[in-house]
């Protein structure tokens, strides 16, 4: 790390580290979750599709709602039973179109996406991950409601962690998308690209979707190469992070360049080039002097590049 600049305490990285007892051996039992479900220690996520449903309070937003004001938004077309804390469950309801716009009526409400809710500091960090376990279940029953195999109208079970088909028995699984997130590394430089949808000063590291039939290294060296003509070797695994837009887990990497020219694939990318440790440490901070930035502390790539900064990687 710089001797000049001091990036700080370690922010928590935003969706992750949840705290609730998933509680699988619970889900078989839909009496005994129907009982949870009205049981008034029992408290409801809000979510209609991007938005979650959150209580204006004094301090910051509560998005817990207990069991008869939930009854009372009509009834739900999706119910997942998120966990315990505490010894009280958790559930997230998808909010049908009438509860929604009940909601947007009310002084007492707000309705915010998720990503605002971490950016702006909405809730209490804890309630992220719960929210993202919720938003990317609930995302994927709304989008599997019949059955990939024959196409018959699919009914959920197992507190919503299972979709069965009537017709050809078949059982389906919410799926979790695997993305590869990495920071290329070439000597004091690393790699950071423009998304063509980033604002204006933003850089961040690549990314892409795993393909089939490819492991998580093989991903990270040919998002590399396709995207910015880097060749890389070894590849480190670093974190992973939930990421509920709609449904990827994120796999942070550092991985070590064996080429320096950059060739830009400008359909993935508006911009590509290499950063050293002191200005990608000013974006960290803020105070770049040119307003370049780097992503904030809920994403994972802010902590790839804070590692690098640092000096915290594998292979350095
Ligand atoms: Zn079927």
């Amino acid at each position: 790390m710089s001797s000049r600049l001091d990036l700080g305490p370690k922010p928590r990285l935003g969706y992750a580290g949840s705290r609730i007892d998933r509680a699988a051996d619970r889900r078989a039992d839909a009496v005994a979750l129907a009982a949870l479900a009205d049981d008034p220690q029992s408290r409801f996520y809000l979510i209609g599709g991007e938005v979650v449903a959150l209580k204006k309070t004094a301090n910051r937003h509560d998005p817990l709602f207990g069991a008869a004001e939930t009854r009372s938004l009509g009834d739900a077309p999706e119910v997942a039973f998120i966990g315990l804390l505490d010894g009280a469950a958790r559930f997230a309801i998808s909010l049908p179109p009438a509860a929604i716009t009940m909601l947007q009526a009310r002084q007492d409400i707000d309705l915010v996406d998720l990503r605002s809710i971490a950016v702006r500091g909405l809730l209490e960090s804890d309630h992220l991950s719960a929210l993202a376990e919720g938003k990317a279940l609930l995302g994927w029953h709304a989008r599997h409601r019949f059955c990939p195999n024959c196409g018959a109208a699919t009914r959920p079970v197992e507190g919503g962690w299972r979709r069965d088909c009537p017709s050809c028995r078949a059982l389906h699984f919410p799926r979790t998308d695997p993305v590869v997130i990495m920071l290329a590394i070439e000597g004091e430089r690393c790699l950071l690209g423009r998304s063509h949808r980033f604002q204006s000063g933003m850089w961040s590291c690549l990314a892409g979707f795993v393909e089939p039939g490819e492991t998580v290294e093989e991903a990270v060296r040919r998002e590399t190469r396709e995207e910015a003509g880097i060749i890389c070797g070894h590849v480190a695994y670093f974190a992973s992070q939930p990421w509920p837009f709609p449904m990827s887990l994120m796999i942070g990497c550092h991985a070590q360049a064996q080429s320096r020219e950059i060739v830009i694939d400008r359909t993935e990318l508006d911009d590509a080039r290499w950063f050293g440790r002191d200005e990608a440490a000013l974006m960290l901070l803020g105070q770049h002097p040119d307003g370049l930035t780097a992503p904030l502390p809920i994403a994972i790539a802010h902590h790839i590049l804070r590692a690098w900064v640092e000096r915290r990687i594998a292979f350095d």
